[in-house]
């Protein structure tokens, strides 16, 4: 009888990502999922788009991670609200800490909320946060081969932002490769080549962001 216990959990998850859904909303706060494995630059992407920002639109960061708070002391030190998730060895974040985070941040003054999902490729997708967009973060020296290996993750994404793709060559990185894996489950999601390091190709996504974050006129 495993199967309907997990349908439960579901069911409960997603009934709370509705109502984080229904608060980002009555606050006017737009909300990213940011999802990728351990090391792809995920904290380093997020604060290389919050330098880009548009003047005046104003950023706030939960940051997940299974212990430590490295990820958020890097973010408050540009003095960025954010509010730290340890999730005890859970290996993703659900909506309910995610309900329980927003007790720590003024939403009110908040026009842009990049959650930092634990870095896991195989489960944070299942878990509805009531965020707007779903961003997936591959990185260069993973391979090209890893949307064949987590298709679950890729089928799931709203937005591709592949980082560290100044050191392509060396990793001798297939994009053609890469880029048919994602299409095989995901045919139309934009795929961005950045670099968080050197810069390249950051405004170009950040840009595609914030126009499926209706935060941008198209
Ligand atoms: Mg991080
Ligand atoms: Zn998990």
């Amino acid at each position: 009888m495993q199967v309907p216990v997990i349908q439960q959990i579901m069911k409960a998850n997603d009934q709370v990502a509705n109502e984080n859904a229904k608060t980002f909303e009555q606050a006017g706060v737009r909300v990213v999922n940011v999802m990728a494995s351990p090391g792809a630059g995920k904290t380093s992407l997020i604060l290389e788009a919050i330098a880009r920002l548009p003047a005046g639109m104003r950023p706030g960061v939960i940051e997940g991670d299974i212990a430590s708070t490295i990820d958020a002391d890097r973010i408050a030190a540009h003095d960025v609200p954010v509010v730290q998730i340890n999730t005890g060895g859970n290996c993703h974040l659900d909506a309910p800490m995610i309900r329980t985070a927003l007790d720590h941040l003024d939403l009110d003054a908040l026009d842009v909320l990049f959650i930092e999902n634990v870095g896991n490729l195989i489960c944070p997708s299942n878990y509805r946060l009531g965020s707007h967009v779903n961003l997936l973060i591959a990185s260069v020296p993973e391979g090209h081969d890893k949307p064949f290996k987590y298709p679950g993750m890729y089928a799931n994404a709203d937005l591709v932002a592949l980082n560290k793709y100044d050191l392509a060559e060396v990793f001798a990185f297939d994009f053609e490769a890469f880029e048919h894996g994602v299409r095989m489950v995901n045919p139309t999601v934009p795929i961005f080549r950045v670099s968080a390091r050197t810069g390249e190709g950051v405004d170009a996504w950040l840009s595609a962001l914030l126009q499926q974050l209706a935060l941008q006129p198209a």
